[in-house]
Formats: C-alpha cells, sequence, structure tokens
C-alpha cells in the first residue's frame, strides 16, 4: 500500500463529502418577508435568489441566498453575504485566513500557493494568495489607523495595560527594494543617485521584570508587540505612541519632541531656520529631563505673545503634568536597557526575510499591508483580528 497516495486521497474524498453538505447549509431558502432595510434609509425589496461558488476550507461549495434591490438608491444587496463575512468574495473566511498567513509568512506568495495544496489540499491561484493577503493587510492597517485617531484624542494618556515596572519602546528603519513607480523624484545612495529602496520603519514595545544571574535585564517572553509601516516619521510617532500607550506606559522623548516641534511652529509658522532653531535651543532641556526649566522657559514667552498664550499654555501644562515620565537621564542610569537589538532582530525577521528577497519590488500598498499582517502575527493578535472581524 502506499500510505501517502492513500491518506492523500481520502483527505480529497472526505473534503468533497464535506464540501456538499457545506453547500446543504449555505442553500437558504426564499425569503417569508419581501422586504430588508437599506442602509441609504430605504426598503430593499426581494429579486429572487441567486447562487455563486465559494472555495470553502473543505473545497469547492457553492452558497443561495436572496438578493435585494433597493430603488431609492438603485443599489442590489446580500444580506447573508455581509453575515457570513463572504461579501464581495468567493473565498470563505477560514480559507482567507490561510491565505494570510502562507502569504505573509511563505518567502512570496507562490511558495504561499504550493502550501495551500499540499497543507489543505486546496487549488489556488499566486493572484488569489497576494490579493487575500492585501486585502486584510489593509482592513489590519485601517484598524489600527482608527485605534490611533481614538488614542491621539483623548487628553490625558490613559494606561490601559496591567501595571509594569519597565517598558520598552524601540524603532528602526530598513530600507525595502520597490517597483520604480514607487521610487520617481526620490534620491537615494547608490551610485547614480538614484533611490532604489523606501524606509520601512518598525516599531516595538516589551516588558521587562527581570535580571538574569549576573545582573543583566532580560527581556519578558512572549512580551514584544510589533508596529510599522513605510510612512513619514510624523505619521509613525503617531503609530509608535498609540502602541506604548496601548501597551500600558509611554516613553515620551520621542513625542515630547513632536510637541516642541508642532510648538515652534506656531512661533515661527513662515520661517524653517528660526523654527528649527527654537527646537535646538529647547530641545536640550528636555533630553536633561530638565522639564521644569523647560516649562519656566514656555510660560516666559507666553506674556511675549499675547495672541499665541493660550496654545502655549496648553503645551506647557502638557510638560508639567508629564515631568515625572520624562527624566531621561535617569532612566538611563537606572541599568535599563540601552542597546537596540530587539529592533534589530525585529527588522530582519519581520521586515527583510519576507520582504527584502532577491528579486522581489513592492509597491507602498503591497509592503505596507504584508508588514500590517506580520506586525499583527508576531505580536500575538492575529487570532484577536479574526475574531473581532466576526463580532
Ligand atoms: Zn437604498
Amino acid at each position: 500500500m502506499d500510505l501517502e497516495a492513500v491518506e492523500m486521497a481520502l483527505r480529497a474524498a472526505l473534503q468533497q463529502a464535506g464540501a456538499a453538505g457545506l453547500s446543504q447549509l449555505l442553500r437558504q431558502e426564499p425569503p417569508a418577508e419581501p422586504h430588508v432595510p437599506c442602509s441609504c434609509g430605504g426598503q430593499a425589496r426581494y429579486k429572487g435568489m441567486r447562487t455563486k461558488p465559494l472555495l470553502t476550507v473543505l473545497g469547492r461549495a457553492e452558497m443561495r441566498r436572496a438578493y435585494y434591490w433597493c430603488s431609492h438608491c438603485q443599489q442590489g444587496q446580500f444580506s447573508t453575504d455581509a453575515a457570513l463575512d463572504v461579501e464581495n468574495t468567493e473565498l470563505s473566511p477560514g480559507v482567507r485566513r490561510m491565505l494570510t498567513l502562507v502569504g505573509s509568512e511563505c518567502s512570496s506568495f507562490e511558495r504561499g500557493r504550493e502550501q495551500m495544496k499540499l497543507l489543505a489540499g486546496l487549488e489556488v491561484a499566486t493572484k488569489a494568495v497576494e490579493r487575500t493577503t492585501e486585502s486584510i493587510g489593509a482592513d489590519i492597517a485601517r484598524r489600527e489607523q482608527d485605534t490611533m485617531q481614538q488614542a491621539l484624542q483623548r487628553e490625558l494618556p490613559i494606561a490601559v495595560g496591567q501595571a509594569i515596572p519597565v517598558m520598552y519602546v524601540q524603532m528602526d528603519g530598513t530600507g525595502v527594494p520597490m517597483v520604480s513607480k514607487e521610487l520617481e523624484g526620490r534620491t537615494g545612495k547608490g551610485s547614480n543617485g538614484r533611490a532604489h529602496t523606501r524606509e520601512v520603519k518598525l516599531g516595538c514595545v516589551f516588558t521587562q521584570t527581570k535580571l538574569d544571574a549576573e545582573g543583566w535585564p532580560v527581556r519578558d517572553e512572549d512580551s514584544t508587540s510589533y508596529t510599522g509601516a513605510i510612512e513619514t516619521a510624523e505619521e509613525f510617532s503617531r503609530r509608535l505612541y498609540t502602541e506604548s500607550q496601548r501597551r500600558g506606559w509611554i516613553v515620551d522623548l520621542y513625542h515630547a519632541r513632536q510637541h516642541l516641534w508642532g510648538l515652534s511652529s506656531k512661533l515661527h509658522p513662515s520661517d524653517v531656520a528660526a523654527k528649527r532653531r527654537w527646537v535646538m535651543s529647547h530641545q536640550h532641556f528636555l533630553d536633561d529631563g530638565k522639564i521644569e526649566l523647560l516649562v519656566n522657559r514656555l510660560r516666559a514667552l507666553a506674556t511675549e505673545r499675547q495672541e499665541l498664550a493660550e496654545e502655549i499654555e496648553t503645551e506647557a501644562n502638557y510638560f508639567e503634568r508629564n515631568a515625572a515620565r520624562m527624566r531621561y537621564p535617569k532612566f538611563r542610569q537606572q541599568g535599563l536597557f540601552v542597546g537596540s537589538g530587539v529592533i534589530e532582530a525585529g527588522c530582519k525577521t519581520l521586515i527583510a526575510t519576507r520582504l527584502k528577497r532577491s528579486g522581489m519590488f513592492w509597491t507602498v500598498r503591497g509592503a505596507n499591508a504584508v508588514i500590517a499582517v506580520r506586525c499583527c502575527r508576531h505580536s500575538r493578535e492575529f487570532d484577536n483580528y479574526w475574531e473581532s472581524r466576526r463580532a
């Protein structure tokens, strides 16, 4: 007996039987009610039953469900598709989850297609692996943006995680090769002066509660979460700030400097050099943890510049309120991690192994989607994400 041939054939047969059973479950009867509410506020009218193929974990199945048409807004709808998370797709949620996994973890989308065939017994196109990974990645990124918006709208940073003794935030950048249209007008370090890559900014947050036998700090196992994208420094600062806040605390130097830049823009709206000079002459207070001196400087400024007084006072209050979180020299003295090993390793495992392989050229959209999925998975958040899609 060729055991492998038999086990594969049996799996195929069982999948086929399962797909037939699933198709039965997905074959709805015509609805008793001829109308459903439409998102425009009107009523959509039942127009008949429609079928569509659906690739499921068990193979090819078919679903039959009611189709409704709203004459008010001229839109058709399948309310069942939305409820089952198969709107505008012929791939089931289970298959899309698998495709996203192989698409983000395998060395290429083509490798992902091969793994689907061997491991899941499912034939899919390479394009399906790519498109699904990109669309789920874009959805993860969209949700992150929503979370950031909410976090930034809060007046005070609220610690949402558990109380922890030491939390680290690290960041780094690494170049990813791009298709030429993503590089237009960008100068680079290459011999011809042209750029070949765009920078992915990656951040990580982790905690440390123990020291090893020799007194060195040890990173807590499974405590690292990652976030990253190809984006501007300003966008990235918001991303990292939000992630730090989500994890329970903030390491503020980076964000605090942003506050100085923001204030300087208001003081010198049309003079870039003056704006820069003003930040440089105040930043050392921050770096040295001399927050009270900075607050005094700001308040003195307010008396000279009446028209900006309110905004300056807001910033002065911000620094005053958070002074205890800005004692940077003290933090350094306390024997806390000062190296950047964790984030450097992260750049390699999260970004380079998937996005910097030879012969690869990315679009920003595609790269950011894959980065979003990989950060989500390596932060152990992918299962939670999938749960939240069902809710
Ligand atoms: Zn409508």
